[in-house]
Parts: C-alpha cells; structure tokens; sequence
C-alpha cells in the first residue's frame, strides 16, 4: 500500500534513502536546508517544502536523516517542527542522535499523539543507494509494525526494543567500534608503511588474517588507498557519534578506556582536517606526523 511520506534531511544518506522510497512509489514531500539536495528528488516528482511543520502537514509518516541531536529536537518539536503538523502520526528518526535526546523528543511527540520510531542505520551511502543497510528500530509495537515495510526499502530490519532510545545504544555501540577499527587499522598501516611494507600488500594479508575489519575491507580499499577520500562521512558526524557513545557509557557507569582513547583521536582529527571533511581522511593525521602516505603503488 502507498502511504503518504514526508523526509527532512536528504544530504549523503537521506538522499538516496527517499530516492528509493520514491522507486517504492511513495508520494513524497522533502525538506532540507539546501535547495540543492531536496533539486534531484524534486526532479523525480517529489514536492518541496519550507520546513518540517510544512512536511508534517502533507504526510501520515515523516522521516528524519538529520546530522547532529540539535538538529532533530528543533525539526521535531520546535517552532518550526513536525509537532506543529496537522497530519503526520509517526516520526521516523533515522539519525544518529544517542538515547537521551530521542527518549525526550519522543514523550514531547506522545503527548501530541505523535509516535516516535527510533531507526538509526548503518551501511554507509552505498548501502543506503542498495538498499542494504543495517536498520535498528525501537518504538510501540503498532506503529513499527506499520513502519516495517517502508524500513524494509533501506535494508534488513532488527527490531531491538520496545521503547525509542534503545536502538541509539545500539548503534553508537557498532559505531564506536566502526570508529575505532579505523582509528587502530591507520596506526597498524602507518607502521608498515614506515618499516617498507606495500600497504596494499598489507591490507590484503590482514584481510585473510585475523585483523580484519570495516575499515580494512571497505575504507582502505575504496577510499584511502587510492587516495579518494570520498566515503561519504563527515570527520564532524563520526567525533559526534564517540561522544555520544562515551557519554551514554558514562551515564550508565560503564567505565571505556579504549573508548576515551578512541574519543581523543577523533576529537583531533576534527581539529585538524575540520568537521566537513571525509572521515577516512583521518589517515593524514598521523600520516603528517610520521611522513608517511599509505597509497597503493
Ligand atoms: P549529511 O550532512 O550528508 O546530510 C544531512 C542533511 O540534512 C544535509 O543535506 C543538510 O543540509 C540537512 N540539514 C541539516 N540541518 C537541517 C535542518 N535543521 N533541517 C533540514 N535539513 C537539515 O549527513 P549524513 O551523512 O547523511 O548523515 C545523516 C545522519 O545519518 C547523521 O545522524 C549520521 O550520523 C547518520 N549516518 C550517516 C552515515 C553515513 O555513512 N554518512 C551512516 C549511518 C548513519
């Protein structure tokens, strides 16, 4: 059944995600910040709005894919924000915006009669063009039962719990380890490198070894061996998610010496190569510090 679909947020992973939603043959409306994200959906028939309220008018179900928490408690209960909606029933948040903020965006909704789904995903924009991205969604039971179908245009669906806020600690959980498997693989490469290993070489023999992992099956491969740098994650959104993480580890007393540690290099890298910048960029950081470049030959 088509359902009437709003999206707030269409940049590197919203974008290709209500594209596909348009494939479905969903109507939709979007909105974004930039004209010239929401242009390539219009273009493909979608209707353009002025704000969430404007897209929370026009759709039963609104989706967010938004960068930071601020961002979605002001596109979702603020002046402007999909509470003012006459239409909208269900929020899709499929940010990655830690627990707190969405348990608190969530019972400001309810109270209006607004559910909230917490979805975030995982997969990157490849995964988000495929459709194959991992989608973690907590919420009542009917509206995510509702919900599921159209989750199911993004990837494969796990259903992790019945409250909204359960699903962020999942994904900061995978995130902090996706953050981390870059952070220590960079270290690992910089050090062949240095002693003469071919970092190609390397990055083939660690990944039929017991080493391997996100960054040296996709990132390297794809993005800093050929010295592209254009995975598609801002430097900025991965800091954002290690805090996030550290600082729900720590309301939950859980004590995260890795963590800290993997906390403090990304707060670095954002120092240094600024928040817009491709988070596999992340390599020049110590590249600079060594004189060493992990480029394929
Ligand atoms: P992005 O910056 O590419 O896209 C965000 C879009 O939101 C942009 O087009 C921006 O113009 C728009 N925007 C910003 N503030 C807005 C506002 N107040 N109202 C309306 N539009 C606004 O970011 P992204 O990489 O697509 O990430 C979006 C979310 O998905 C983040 O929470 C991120 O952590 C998460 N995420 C990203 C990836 C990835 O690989 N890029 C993977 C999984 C999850």
């Amino acid at each position: 059944m088509a359902e009437t679909l709003g999206f707030v947020g269409v940049g590197n992973m919203g974008g290709p995600m209500a594209n596909r939603l348009i494939d479905a043959g969903h109507p939709l409306t979007v909105y974004d910040i930039r004209d010239a994200a929401m242009a390539p959906l219009a273009a493909r028939g979608a209707a353009k709005a002025l704000s969430s309220h404007a897209v929370a008018d026009a759709a039963d179900i609104v989706f967010f894919s938004l960068p930071t928490p601020d961002d979605v408690r002001n596109e979702a209960i603020g002046e402007k924000g999909v509470i003012k909606g006459t239409r909208a029933k269900i929020l899709v948040d499929l940010s990655t915006t830690g627990r707190r903020t969405t348990m608190a965006v969530a019972e400001t909704l309810e109270n209006v009669g607004i559910d909230m789904i917490d979805a975030p995903v995982s997969g990157g924009v490849n995964g988000a063009v495929k459709g194959t991205l991992a989608v973690m969604a907590a919420g009542d039971a009917e509206p995510l039962e509702r919900v599921a179908p159209l989750l199911g245009i993004f990837g494969r669906l796990f259903r992790v719990g019945g409250k909204p806020g359960m699903a962020q600690v999942m994904k900061l959980a995978n995130n902090l380890m996706s953050a981390t498997s870059l952070a220590i693989a960079t270290e690992a490469l910089v050090m062949g490198v240095k002693a003469g290993l071919d970092p190609k070489l390397m990055i083939d023999v660690i990944n039929s070894s017991t080493g391997r992992n996100t960054a040296t099956e996709t990132k390297f491969p794809q993005s800093i061996l050929p010295r592209t740098f254009a995975y598609g994650f801002a430097t900025g959104l991965m800091h954002k998610d290690v805090r996030l993480c550290l600082e729900e580890a720590e309301a939950l007393g859980i004590p995260m010496d890795v963590g800290n540690a993997v906390r403090e290099i990304w707060r670095n890298a954002e120092r240094e190569l600024g928040a817009q910048s491709d988070y596999t960029e992340i390599v020049r950081c110590l590249e600079k510090r060594t004189g060493v470049e992990i480029k394929s030959a």
